[in-house]
């Protein structure tokens, strides 16, 4: 190449920088230049030029040339590279958090940006933990960032189920994925990675697709599935608990032909009225179910007894008797029930729900408008209940609750020191009816209240009129666990003292032991109060319930009547004679009237009197009777 021109050797970006240079007078330069023609496979070439000046003359050009062409390629891949790992870490549709070793944010992508509320820029630099809180959704208990488990352990860590992500805004996420560390070539971890995703929407779809799964559309009430699951859960519960379980199947009568002739939208309109109507009359525990058109099924887990049911049944009966106004229309509607009670008809879900469709069909083919009980030993016990109820209802409202005396003698003497009052109803045929048969269900009804104002007012009256007479006769009145439960109970018994002018020493009250187990600071302060009045206090049937003896000192007590099965069994039971025994010893140490009930025989007086008995009733001596007898023995 010597004394060839520079113009015709060099390439002519090469050329055209070197003449630049020259015109332009800069010394030094370097720079890097694409050759249009590579020759040799050199494409890229790095130029520097150096002008050597001698006294201000330009006498020559160093030029030096290097091969750059590798170099330039690979530094182009990896900027590609990178610029696509960018493109793509903020175009995907996940979050995506880099860390370093210590899980300091040194990359984020605009998705974490948005779920974490934090701005990439301020993030970085900042710990895991600082930027994305997760928290347990259900406990709300604060998380280990998977990062950081990913980073300790230095494996894949899946987040973990039920994360929740709050951002720095405020706003909650349930977000689902995984963390892990990043290595170099060499294996070494640089640093952790975390990819999440907001799966808030799929949760909710999740949670309403399983409550549409469960529940039926038009009421929202729980379905036939859901029903069924609870059915079976509360015929377990049951039979492990001794509780009974109650299905009552709720059919709508001639619904089909109100929905053909109004058609189904005022069809629909009913059935949800009917469903709001159901769902006032339950609590909480219980279960409505929609399981049909027209069919719903109210579960009820634990009851009590049988008339919580009637009463329930009836209140569905009665409310469906309602008139249905839709719009500005009135329906008139009536339901047929039937109902099957665990463990009476049977233990099992599926049985229960055949046993109260069919107990519905019997309401039907009685003419609708009814419930009826699957068992025919349900339905009867319910045919007695509702008629002693009725009895019950009519005799308090038309003033015909009876009352019969039986006489309490001083057994030594046989005289007749007082009487216990007892309550008598009678059927439609004038035949007497046992308060065994009807206490208890006055005392559901709540109809013991009326029934046993009656009683005490009769009974003051009465020891009022005996004492104007001349004989002092004590009268006791039994008194109900539910009777206690009135908070205007020592007011009704201190007004009607007062009304019947009775001296209220003539005055006793017998309560059962089971009525004053409940809450110990209340009947302690109603007992000192009714003591205060001036009557006194018999603990009846004692020796059945509970004969907790540290009652008998903390309360107010004056009598007790020793059940009358010991009585009964004393003769031929030394068990029966033991607690007699023990039972009089117990009463006259603690300074307590003794009463014995149920004296059938004169052996059994001969005993009592043995063992230092005082007093004592029974029909040895008389039966209980009507006030008018009562008087005639009195003379
Ligand atoms: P109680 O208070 O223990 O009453 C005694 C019961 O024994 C009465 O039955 C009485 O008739 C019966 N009796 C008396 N002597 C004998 C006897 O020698 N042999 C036998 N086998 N029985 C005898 P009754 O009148 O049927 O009353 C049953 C229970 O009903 C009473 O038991 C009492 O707990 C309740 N009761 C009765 N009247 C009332 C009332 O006005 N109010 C309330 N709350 N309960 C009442
Ligand atoms: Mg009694
Ligand atoms: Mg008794």
């Amino acid at each position: 190449m010597l004394g060839c021109f520079a113009k015709d050797i060099l390439p002519k970006e090469l050329y055209e920088a070197f003449h630049r240079c020259l015109t332009k007078g800069i010394e030094h330069e370097v720079f890097n230049i694409q050759l249009s023609n590579p020759r040799n496979k050199i494409e890229y070439v790095r130029a520097q030029i150096k002008l050597r000046v001698k006294e201000q003359e330009v006498v020559g050009v160093i030029f030096t040339l290097s091969d750059i062409t590798s170099i330039t390629h690979t530094k182009k891949l990896l900027s590609n590279e990178s610029e696509r790992l960018r493109v793509m870490l903020n175009s995907i549709g996940d979050a995506v958090i880099a860390t370093d070793n210590n899980a300091i944010i040194n990359y984020m992508n605009p998705i974490a940006e948005r779920l974490t509320g934090w701005h990439g820029e301020e993030a970085k630099g900042r710990h895991i933990e600082e930027v994305m809180k997760l928290v347990d959704a259900t406990s709300n208990k604060t998380l280990v960032n998977p990062i950081s488990v990913a980073l300790k352990e230095q494996r894949i860590v899946a987040m973990a189920l039920n994360s929740q992500l709050t951002g720095l805004d405020g706003r909650v996420y349930r977000v689902e994925d995984s963390a892990a560390p990043i290595r170099d070539v060499e294996g070494n971890i640089i640093g952790g990675i975390i990819v999440f995703h907001d799966v808030s929407e799929s949760i909710a779809m999740a949670v309403k697709m399983s409550h549409l799964a469960n529940h039926d559309l038009l009421t929202d009430l729980p379905n036939r599935v859901l029903l069924h699951d609870r059915v079976t859960h509360a015929c377990k519960v049951a039979s492990s608990m001794n509780k009974n379980v109650a299905l009552m199947l709720i059919d709508i009568d001639h619904f089909k032909y109100l929905n053909d002739t109004l058609g189904h939208h005022q069809g629909d309109l009913i059935i949800k009225d009917v469903a709001k109507r159901l769902e006032s009359l339950i609590d909480l525990n219980t279960t409505l179910a929609r399981i049909g058109g027209d069919e719903f099924v109210i579960l009820l887990p634990d009851v009590k007894s049988a008339s919580v049911v009637d009463a329930i049944a009836s209140d569905i009966i009665n409310t469906m008797n309602e008139p249905f106004r839709i719009d500005s229309q009135e329906y008139t509607l009536s339901v047929s029930v039937g109902v099957s009670v665990n463990p009476a008809d049977s233990t099992q879900a599926e049985e229960m729900m055949t046993h109260a469709d069919a107990a519905m069909y019997r309401a039907k083919e009685q003419g609708r408008n009814r419930f009826c009980y699957y068992s025919d030993d349900l339905e009867y016990q319910f045919k007695q209940r509702q008629s002693v109820e009725k009895l019950l209802r009519n005799a308090i409202e038309q003033d015909k609750i009876e009352v019969f005396y039986q006489p309490k003698l001083e057994l030594a003497t046989r005289k007749i020191m007082g009487v216990e009052a007892l309550v008598r109803l009678r059927d439609n045929d004038n035949k007497l009816i046992s308060p065994l048969d009807f206490i208890p269900l006055a005392e559901e009804t709540g109809l013991i209240h009326a029934l046993g104002k009656s009683v005490l007012k009769q009974s003051c009256k009465a020891a009022k009129e005996w004492a104007d007479k001349g004989h002092k006769i004590k009268v006791a009145v039994n008194i109900a666990a539910k009777q206690f439960t009135d908070g205007n109970f020592c007011n009704l018994v201190a007004d009607t003292i007062e009304q019947a002018g009775l001296a209220s020493e003539l005055l006793e009250l017998e309560v059962t032991e089971s009525a004053l187990m409940h809450d110990f600071d209340e009947i302690k302060v109603m007992l000192n109060k009714l003591a205060d009045l001036g009557l006194t206090i018999a603990i009846d049937d004692f020796g059945t319930g509970y004969s907790s003896l540290s009652y008998l000192k903390l309360f107010p007590v004056d009598v007790l009547k020793i059940d009358q099965s010991f009585v009964r069994d004393m003769l031929n039971d030394t068990q029966s004679m033991d607690i007699v025994r023990t039972i009089t010893s117990l009463a006259h140490t603690l300074n307590l009237q003794i009463v014995a009930e149920g004296i059938e025989e004169k052996q059994h007086l001969n005993s009592l009197i043995d063992l230092g008995c005082e007093f004592g009733q029974g029909y040895y001596f008389h039966k209980p009777m009507p006030k008018e007898e009562f008087d005639k023995l009195l003379g």
